[in-house]
């Protein structure tokens, strides 16, 4: 069984909990690993705290922090394998999706690695010969990082990553499906020579593991990723120490196919969109909107496609995605469906499971859907793409933001001018031109509206993990004489 680490040693949980991983490919039991109470996740933090109030690693120079990120990716690198094989075993993709998940990863140590010591602040002009301003960085202090199961090792190298960088201490707290990876990232960052205590690991449920990482006093910041109603309980509980938040949440991202989109290309990514990982991308773009003239040829291709797609177990060569989480997230997507097909939509594929072990649902197309829909308006999290039509480009602007959600969305047309207007009037915080899903470590992500709050990647991404502060000196000190001495 996998302890907990705590202080730099691997723990036993408080009350000796444990809680078994099983594969949602086939049911088999992949490992156990402790399950911490809230107990162990305030243990986590005091070693946190400690490490940031009396460790060096806040004040180690930022180069040498740098350096360790490197190291960390060249251990990823090493044990590539070894990472992708315990990412498929918790969450059921293929073996290849986690080999790139392992190289995304690595390319995200290395960038903030590369960034870690290049911006130590600046000087501002005081306009007087008797003072010196300057504004420099300084770490947050602990963070408090929860990460959610369809990317486990990607979504906690987002997180660790620029929070070291910047000189934090941390307190990790993966889903409870899926820790496998954030347990060998833990053991990297230890193997690479982290001090003690500055990363501390809790596995374990939500409410109980993961909660005090919102509510503790000695919690600094609280970076999440996942659903957005753990989000707002998440922002609730963190205001009542006002602690940073940072929130990466849900998405119902928008995919637009202009009739004068290269046809080829646009079917093709049309599927990769939605159906990648069966659906479970917070970037998914599972709604289809088409050009109204385009749409009988469009779908009908996109269907005939999606019927093709071999739905399989991680190891399984054949197979091009693989099953859903768990049992619940299954008969949650039925839920959706059924509620579609209730509201009026149309199916043209998929609408079912399959039979046997293992939590796999055809990939589904919903013709004909109607933005006030449930299945439409609220993210179902999995391999269900619905269709509506459009006839002008206002409209299909208008309908690609008539959501809560602004995380991502793609645009597909030949007229570079109308491309960016598109671009441009899309509340999203990606936008896809003649692509979708690509992202680079150096690009921030994020949502506008309820998709989340702050950036992760990019220079905005080391940015929420530094305070700013202001030093002011008098060079010259004397009386000022605004009050009178005497
Ligand atoms: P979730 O909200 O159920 O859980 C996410 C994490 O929060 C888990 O570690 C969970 O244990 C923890 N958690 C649950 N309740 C908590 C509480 N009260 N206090 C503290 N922690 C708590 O989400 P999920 O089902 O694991 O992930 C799916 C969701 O994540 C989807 O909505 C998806 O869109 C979103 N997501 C967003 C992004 C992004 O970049 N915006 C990326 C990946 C996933």
């Amino acid at each position: 069984m996998t302890d907990l680490y705590i202080g730099g040693t691997w723990t036993k949980p408080a009350d000796g909990g444990q809680r078994g991983i099983y594969s949602p490919a086939d049911g088999s039991l992949v490992t156990t690993v402790a399950e911490a109470s809230a107990t162990d996740t305030v243990a986590a933090i005091r070693s946190a705290r400690q490490a940031f109030d009396r460790g060096p690693w806040p004040a180690t120079p930022a180069r040498e922090r740098g350096a360790l990120l490197s190291k960390v990716a060249g251990l990823l690198e090493r044990d590539r394998a070894v990472f992708a094989r315990a990412e498929s075993g918790d969450t059921g993709k293929r073996l290849v999706e986690s080999e790139y998940d392992v190289d995304d990863s690595v390319a995200c140590l290395r960038y903030f690695a590369g960034v870690a010591g290049t911006d130590a602040g600046r000087v501002i002009d005081t306009g007087r010969d008797d003072a010196i301003s300057r504004i420099v960085y300084e770490p947050v202090g602990v963070c408090g990082l929860i990460t959610p199961w369809n990317y486990p090792l990607l979504q906690a190298t987002w997180k660790v990553a620029p929070a070291l960088a910047a000189g934090n201490t941390f307190v990790l707290k993966p889903s409870e499906l899926t820790p496998s990876t954030a347990i060998l990232l833990i053991r990297a960052l230890e193997e690479a020579g982290l001090p003690a205590g500055v990363a501390n690991l809790v596995l374990g449920a939500g409410p109980a593991a993961g909660a005090p990482l919102a509510e503790h006093p000695d919690v600094d910041l609280v970076s999440f990723t996942g659903g957005v109603d753990t989000g707002r309980r998440i922002m609730a509980a963190a205001s009542a120490t006002v602690k940073r938040v940072a929130l990466e949440l849900g998405g119902k991202n928008p995919n637009i196919v202009f009739a004068d989109a290269d046809f080829e290309t646009a079917v093709d990514f049309a599927l990769t969109a939605v159906f990648l990982h069966s659906g479970q991308v917070c970037s998914a773009g599972a709604r289809l909107l088409v050009e109204d003239s385009l749409h009988d040829a469009f779908v009908d291709e996109v269907v005939r496609r999606a019927e093709l797609i071999r739905l399989g177990g991680p190891y399984d060569a054949e197979a091009h995605t693989g099953p859903l989480i768990s049992a619940a997230h299954l008969a949650k997507i039925e839920e959706y469906v059924a509620a579609g097909l209730a509201e009026g939509a149309v199916l043209r594929c998929g609408g079912h499971r399959l039979d046997g072990p293992g939590f796999f649902y055809r990939p589904t197309v919903l013709d004909e859907c109607k933005q006030g829909m449930r299945v439409v308006r609220e993210e179902s999290f999995g391999p269900v793409l619905t269709v509506e039509r459009f006839t002008t480009e206002d409209e299909a602007v208008r309908l690609a933001n008539d959501t809560e959600y602004g995380l991502a969305g793609g645009v597909w047309t030949q007229d570079a001018g109308r491309a960016q207007r598109v671009a441009g009037r899309l509340r999203h915080g990606t936008v896809w031109i003649n692509d979708y899903h690509p992202y680079v470590p150096q690009a921030e992500w994020g949502g506008f509206k309820q998709s989340g709050i702050g950036r992760e990647l990019g220079p905005t991404g080391l940015d929420e993990y530094r305070e700013i502060k202001h030093v002011w000196q008098n060079t010259r000190p004397r009386p000022q004489r605004w009050f009178p001495a005497n």
